[in-house]
């Protein structure tokens, strides 16, 4: 079985591909469009899309996209450690210890973190490690077995383990380039935010290095940069998956798509990663208060300027109830699509504007 969040990127991939405006063009443009991916960072495949002189062109700005991912994805690892670099693993083993010396793009994201954690009111926290451990745990026991005999993780261990998941006892010292945990079984898990951070600085960095029209597609987060170079678009239709559609199905058509340059559309669901007791849908976004998965939403996207925000922002909308959740996003500047558990779909008035279905936005130019 393909692992979902290939899925997701393969129908992110045919959508943009099979979005109006893929005519060719009237007048013979300067670049070629090319498209790449590569799979091992962050756990999912990772699709570049973009226009380049030639393909040797191309080939050079996606191989120092692919280095720079697996670089970050080692930093941002909280399951493995790796020779000659501490990162988020090396962090959560001297929990109560020592405090861990480590990249500086270590320290960036959890500043990151805390401070977006602050300013949107908690939610997202990078400090629920031992909460989240115990229902990976589950998750890995039990996705894809019979749900008349999957279980749901005891509460008493789940109250246990969120007793140490005090956010405020994560001590960054920018100084001494180190991070600290200061209880003993102390966890930090980025996986709510580091993809979307990582996906943000790479193409940050290979922008300022000349490749400047192109998407990058990892996993649900996908940042677009200048339009498409092709003389007739003027932004990049970027497709929502239905998460009603069978995620086997190439043709199963996109819930609307958002056009978008220099933004980021990033989606959380509860069809990426799942199991089920009984007819229950237990997935990998979790209410920090209830410790149990929020079911308020299938999905939710988020589209704002930063990425490594807009993975901030999908996971900590998805855990509120309806009125808080566009309520923060009003707050914080996020154009936002709900999916509702119903079928039905609300979105921020900002974005309307962006959709091709409900908003009647094209990307070819007038
Ligand atoms: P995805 O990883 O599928 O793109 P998200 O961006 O929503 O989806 O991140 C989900 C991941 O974030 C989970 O696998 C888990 O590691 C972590 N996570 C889940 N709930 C929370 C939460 N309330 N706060 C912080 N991290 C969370
Ligand atoms: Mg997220």
């Amino acid at each position: 079985m393909r692992h979902p969040a290939t899925r997701l990127c393969c129908l992110l991939l045919c959508l943009v591909l099979l979005l109006p405006g893929c005519a060719p063009a009237k007048e013979q443009p300067a670049s070629q469009k090319y498209t790449t991916q590569f799979f091992g960072t962050f756990d999912t495949v990772v699709q570049i899309i973009g226009y380049a002189p030639d393909q040797k062109t191309f080939e050079g700005y996606a191989k120092a996209i692919q280095t720079r991912f697996e670089e970050l994805s080692r930093f941002y690892d909280r399951f493995y450690e790796y020779e000659g670099v501490n990162n988020i693993c090396t962090v959560n083993k001297n929990a109560g210890i020592a405090p861990v010396q480590v990249p500086k793009e270590v320290l960036d994201l959890l500043e990151f973190s805390l401070d977006l954690y602050s300013k949107a009111g908690g939610h997202t926290n990078i400090a629920m490690g031992p909460v989240l451990k115990i229902w990976h745990d589950y998750m890995a026991l039990y996705a894809g077995s019979d749900p008349a005999v999957a279980k749901l993780p005891p509460m008493k261990d789940l109250t246990a383990a969120a007793q140490l998941c005090d956010i405020s006892k994560v001590i960054v010292d920018r100084q001494a380039s180190t991070v600290f945990l200061e209880e003993p079984g102390m966890a930090l898990d980025v996986g709510a935010v580091a993809k979307g951070y990582a996906t943000q600085l790479v193409t940050d960095e290979i922008y300022a290095q000349g490749f400047t029209s192109f998407i990058i597609s990892a996993g649900g987060n996908v940042v677009a940069m200048d339009p498409p170079d092709d003389g007739q678009r003027d932004r990049w239709p970027i497709g929502i998956q239905d998460p009603f559609a069978d995620p086997d199905d190439p043709q199963s058509a996109a819930l609307d798509a958002v056009m978008v340059t220099h933004e980021s559309v990033v989606t959380s669901g509860d069809y990426q990663r799942f199991y089920f007791v009984g007819d229950r849908r237990i997935h990998h976004i979790i209410d920090p208060v209830t410790l149990m998965p929020a079911d308020y939403y299938r999905s939710l996207t988020v589209v704002c300027a930063d990425s490594g925000e807009a993975d901030f922002a999908s996971t900590c909308l998805f855990v509120l109830p309806y009125e808080e959740s566009r309520a923060l996003a009003a707050r914080m500047g996020w154009k936002v699509m709900w999916v509702f558990p119903d079928g039905e779909v609300a979105v921020t008035d900002d974005l309307l504007p962006q959709l091709r279905d409900r908003g009647g936005a094209t990307a070819v130019k007038s």
